[in-house]
C-alpha cells in the first residue's frame, strides 16, 4: 500500500514529544513490512540542509487561501539510515523559527495558518509528484485539517486525484486540540458550512483536532486505556461526546519504541553499555550520572529519574507536595525537562534546598536523557493522563524501574511489583491508581524499600522490564491491519 505520513515534527529533524519519535519509527516499521510510505514534514530551522542532504524536488505549489495565495517549494532527503522519503514543506515565512509552536512561552499567533498551509500544501505536492497515496496517517491537530479538506474544501473535493484517498486520525494528545477563533475559518480554506456541531465549531471558536475526529475515515490513539479514556467526561477534554458518537471507528494502538536508538547494549551516548545478564555497566553510568548532576557518588542510594516536559499533564503538583518527605528520604533523584515556567521555578527551588539530592537540569538535552535513562535505578512518571508515554518504556528495557500513575499507556504497559508478580515474570514496575499525593509518596516508597532490602527480587523486577518487546513490528501490523480496513 501507498502510506503519506504526516506529522509536524520527526525524529531526527524536530522533536518537542512523543509524536517526533512516533514519526522517525512508525514509517520504518511501515516499510519492513512492505509499504510504500512517505513522510511529510515542515521544513524548520533545525532542519539543516547540508547536514541531511535535503535537495529542492518542487520548485513552486500555490497554494490558495481567501484572496491570498502562498507558495511553498518542497525539499527532499531520506529518513536516515532508510530510504523513505522526507518531504519537507518549505516556507520561511512560516517555518523558518526558532522554536516548532510557541515563542516565549506562548503559541505563535499564526498557528493555525501555519498549520492550514502546511496541510494544504502536503495535500497539492502529492499531485505535483504524481504520487497517489491509499492512506494519509495524519497526527495531532497539525494535520488534522488534511480530512477536512479532502472532504471540504472546494477544488480537492472535486479534483478526481483526491477523490478516493482515505484518512486515518491518530490523537497523541487529546489536550493539545489547535483551538483558534471562528474567524479564521475563511483564511484556513474552509467554508460556514463545516461550522457545525458535527463540524469544526467548539463553544464558539473552531477546533482543528476536532476536524480530525469528525472528517477522517478512522481515528486512532496510542494505547488502548487511553482510546476507552477520551470517551468519558473526566479524560474527554470536552470532545468525549464526540467520540463517544465516532466509537465504532476508533482504535487504541499502543506505540512502539526504536531499539536501534533505545537499547542499553549498543547506545552510544551512555558511558558504558550493558546487558541483563552484565549489568556491571549499569553501575558505571549511575556514577557518571552522579557525577554529572553533582550528586554524591554512591552506587547503594536509589536514584529516581524522570525526564519530561515539565506540563501539569506530568503529575509535577504531586511531587511539589511530597517534596519535603521525599527529599527526607535517602535517596537521589535527577530531573531533566522544561517547559512551564511555574514548574521550572518549583524545581529550581527543590534543586537549591537539596543541593546532594536533586539534581535539576532545566534544558532539552538527548544526550542526558540518554544517561538518565541508563544511570538511574527509577523512573518516575506520576502522570494526571498519558496517552501512551515512552519513557516507561525505555526504562524497562535500560532496567530502570517505572513508577507510575495507572493511567492510558502507563496502565497498558506497568505491571505492579508484588511477590507474585515479581516472581511469575509479569512484575515490571510500580503503580498506583489514585491521583493524589499520599498515594504517590507511598508507591515510592515501596520502591525504595524493595530497592535497598530485597536486592534479588529487585533484580528480578529488571530483568523483567528488559524483556519487554515494545518493538514497532507489533504495532505496525496494527496499522496495517487499519490502513487495509479504510482502502477496502
Ligand atoms: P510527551 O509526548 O507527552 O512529551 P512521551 O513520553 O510520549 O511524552 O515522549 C517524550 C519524549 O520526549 C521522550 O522521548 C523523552 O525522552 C523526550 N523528552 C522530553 N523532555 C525532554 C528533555 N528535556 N530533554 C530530552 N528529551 C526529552
Amino acid at each position: 500500500m501507498k502510506i503519506l505520513f504526516v506529522s509536524s515534527e520527526v525524529v531526527p529533524f524536530s522533536k518537542t514529544g512523543g509524536l517526533a519519535d512516533v514519526a522517525g519509527a512508525l514509517p520504518v516499521a511501515l516499510r519492513n513490512l512492505g509499504h510504500d510510505v512517505r513522510i511529510a514534514t515542515p521544513k524548520y530551522r533545525s532542519v539543516d540542509d547540508q547536514k541531511f542532504g535535503l535537495e529542492k524536488i518542487i520548485r513552486e505549489i500555490n497554494v490558495h487561501f481567501q484572496n491570498d495565495t502562498y507558495t511553498a517549494s518542497v525539499k527532499s532527503a531520506p529518513l536516515p539510515g532508510t530510504s523513505i522519503p522526507v518531504y519537507f514543506i518549505s516556507n520561511d515565512y512560516y517555518f523558518d523559527r526558532q522554536e516548532l509552536y510557541t515563542t516565549g512561552g506562548k503559541d505563535y499567533p499564526d498557528n493555525a495558518m501555519r498549520y492550514a498551509f502546511f496541510c494544504m500544501a502536503s495535500l497539492w505536492m502529492l499531485q505535483a509528484l504524481d504520487w497517489k497515496p491509499d492512506v494519509i496517517h495524519c497526527n495531532d491537530w497539525q494535520s488534522a485539517l488534511i480530512p477536512a479538506y479532502l472532504k471540504h474544501h472546494l477544488y480537492l473535493r472535486t479534483n478526481e486525484f483526491y477523490n478516493d484517498i482515505k484518512a486515518l486520525y491518530t490523537i497523541h494528545n487529546l489536550a493539545y486540540q489547535g483551538s483558534f477563533d471562528r474567524t479564521t475559518l475563511n483564511s484556513i480554506g474552509l467554508g460556514w458550512e463545516v461550522y457545525t456541531i458535527d463540524g469544526l465549531e467548539f463553544y464558539g471558536d473552531i477546533n482543528l483536532m476536532k476536524a480530525g475526529i469528525v472528517f477522517s475515515d478512522a481515528i486512532s490513539t496510542v494505547s488502548e486505556t487511553y482510546a476507552k479514556e477520551i470517551q468519558t467526561p473526566e479524560y474527554g477534554c470536552g470532545l468525549d461526546g464526540i467520540l463517544r458518537a465516532r466509537s465504532d471507528h476508533l482504535t487504541g494502538i499502543m506505540n512502539g519504541i526504536d531499539y536501534t536508538i533505545w537499547n542499553p547494549e549498543t547506545d552510544k551516548l551512555i558511558p558504558s553499555r550493558y546487558t541483563m545478564q552484565n549489568m556491571r555497566g549499569k553501575t558505571i553510568c549511575k556514577k557518571h550520572l552522579q557525577k554529572k548532576c553533582n550528586l554524591p557518588v554512591n552506587k547503594d542510594i536509589p536514584l529516581i529519574g524522570m525526564i519530561s516536559r515539565l506540563a501539569a499533564q506530568k503529575g509535577f503538583d504531586l511531587i511539589s507536595e511530597i517534596a519535603d518527605d521525599l527529599f527526607a528520604m535517602d535517596i537521589q533523584f535527577a530531573l531533566l525537562g522544561t517547559g512551564e515556567p511555574d514548574y521550572e521555578n518549583v524545581f529550581k527551588k527543590i534543586g537549591e534546598k537539596y543541593p546532594s539530592k536533586a539534581g535539576i537540569n532545566i534544558m532539552f538535552n538527548n544526550q542526558l536523557a540518554h544517561e538518565i535513562e541508563a544511570g538511574a535505578d527509577m523512573f518516575l512518571m506520576p502522570s494526571r493522563y498519558e496517552p501512551c508515554g515512552l519513557n516507561q518504556l525505555y526504562s524497562m528495557k535500560y532496567g530502570t524501574v517505572p513508577i507510575v500513575r495507572k493511567t492510558g499507556g502507563l496502565a497498558d504497559s506497568v505491571i505492579d511489583a508484588t511477590p507474585e508478580t515479581i516472581s511469575d515474570g509479569t512484575g515490571t514496575g510500580f503503580s498506583f491508581e489514585k491521583y493524589d499525593a499520599g498515594t504517590l509518596l507511598i508507591t515510592i516508597k515501596r520502591a525504595v524499600e524493595l530497592y535497598t532490602k530485597r536486592k534479588k527480587s529487585w533484580k528480578k523486577l529488571q530483568a523483567n522490564g528488559m524483556v519487554q518487546d515494545y518493538s514497532w513490528t507489533a504495532s505496525a501490523k496494527k496499522y496495517e491491519e487499519l490502513y487495509k480496513i479504510l482502502s477496502r
